[in-house]
């Protein structure tokens, strides 16, 4: 298999089995690891250890205030690492340009895409991305992008993988 068989795929360093999350505890994921294949490498990333939160630590939750989104401690809303997260997710950029999709952790208030409760000051809840996500997807609107549990349906993994290998071979030759 040459370099340029492999396929690199970003991926949410807790579905690894990696125990990063606020608890001190993974959510690997085996049903989406094995179906990954031989071809495809990970690049694993915890943005809130990224961050320097550490393990275990505060959980975070999305509010939004005015329009706006922001990353707080549960217990503790003094707690805001928003501009952290997204300056994270900025400076992540260079690295992704390496890779050919990326497998969120769902509902998560830094990893998941369009599953994350997000509370409003009169306690109204609505969905949203946590904001590595938001921030990788705004600035690569055509990178193909997944959560975990869309890839237990069968149709939906063969849909993101065909996607993955497009994207990997324009990366490669410009074409596809
Ligand atoms: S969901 Fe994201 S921020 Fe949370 S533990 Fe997993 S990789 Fe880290």
């Amino acid at each position: 298999m040459s370099a340029g068989d492999i396929i690199l795929l970003g991926i949410s360093s807790c579905l690894l089995g990696e125990r990063v999350r606020y608890d001190g505890n993974h959510k690997r994921d085996d049903l989406i690891l094995k179906q990954l294949g031989p071809r495809i490498h990970v690049m694993s990333i915890c943005p809130e250890v990224g961050i320097g939160l550490g393990v275990p630590r505060p959980p975070i939750q999305l509010v939004s205030e005015g329009g706006a989104v922001r990353a707080v401690g549960v217990d503790d809303p003094s707690l805001d690492v928003t501009e952290q997260l997204t300056l994270f997710a900025q400076q992540l950029s260079p690295q992704l340009q390496a890779v050919s999709g990326f497998i969120f952790k769902s509902r998560s208030p830094s990893c998941g895409m369009h599953s994350t409760e997000c509370y409003s000051a009169n306690n109204d809840v609505s969905l949203g991305s946590g904001l590595l996500a938001a921030e990788i997807m705004r600035r690569n609107p055509r990178l193909p992008v997944t959560e975990e549990i869309r890839l237990y349906d069968p149709v939906a993994r063969d849909n993101f993988m065909e996607r993955v290998v497009a994207y990997h071979r324009r990366q490669h030759t410009g074409s596809g």
